[in-house]
């Protein structure tokens, strides 16, 4: 009896779509944050980024920033001090009680600084496993895989994995993607998926990737 084939997208598969894709697109915001801020700004940041557009984030915490730099000055803050500030992002409300109470624990905890495990940052309020895993990329350059709903949808796109849920593609993600890509594949979907790979009417037919890509195939209209 023959042993079932092994459907995994191997390294190679990974190498070429990745690196195809590699400086076409602008950084993301947190890319941006990268090796510019401080950890706790790029916490702060990336608690506000969820559901929210970049542009609107990025100039929030440009302004956020100058006011609360540090975990003291934003936990002595009360959340309605910032709502006028969170306005323009999603969830500002819910946002500004988030931060406020993860400067105070950070300051209770951590002696004020941002922690560097997984289990340590999602016990922080808004921090769930992308956002800790964001910081820990764009933070402190630690190999992690943070799943949006860009990576998501195009690693299925793409047939890299067969998955429903951004914490299912993280670990599928993680079995089969090499190490070496772990720091940059966020920046680099999202950024497709901005541009080309969009939720609805991905531009196949103008895409770098599309001969690569399982979805793009199956579009492709067969030979006359
Ligand atoms: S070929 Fe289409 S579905 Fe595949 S990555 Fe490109 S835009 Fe997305």
């Amino acid at each position: 009896m023959t042993a079932p084939r092994d459907r995994r997208p191997r390294a190679a598969a990974f190498d070429r779509v990745l690196d195809a894709l590699a400086g076409r697109y602008p950084p993301t915001m947190l890319g941006a944050f990268a090796g510019r801020l401080p950890a706790f700004q790029i916490l702060i940041g990336t608690i506000l980024s969820a559901r929210s557009r970049d542009e609107a984030t990025d100039k929030v915490c440009s302004v956020l920033f100058k006011q609360y730099p540090t975990p003291a000055r934003l936990a002595a803050a009360r959340p309605a001090d910032l709502i006028p500030l969170l306005r323009p992002i999603g969830f500002y409300r819910q946002k500004a009680s988030f931060i406020t109470e993860t400067a105070r624990l950070l300051l209770a905890r951590h002696g004020g600084e941002v922690p560097r495990t997984l289990d340590e940052l999602t016990a922080l309020p808004g921090v769930g496993r992308k956002v800790a895993n964001c910081v820990l990329v764009y933070a402190f350059g630690v190999p992690a895989i943070p799943v949006d709903t860009h990576v998501h949808r195009i690693a299925n796109r793409l047939g890299w994995v067969r998955t429903r849920t951004p914490e299912e593609t993280e670990r599928a993600l993680a079995a089969r993607l090499p190490r070496r890509h772990w720091l940059t594949i966020t920046d680099l979907l999202v950024g497709h998926g901005k541009a080309v790979c969009r939720p609805l009417g991905p531009r196949c037919g103008e895409c770098p990737v599309a001969r690569w890509c399982a979805h793009g195939r199956a579009r492709r209209p067969a030979p006359a």
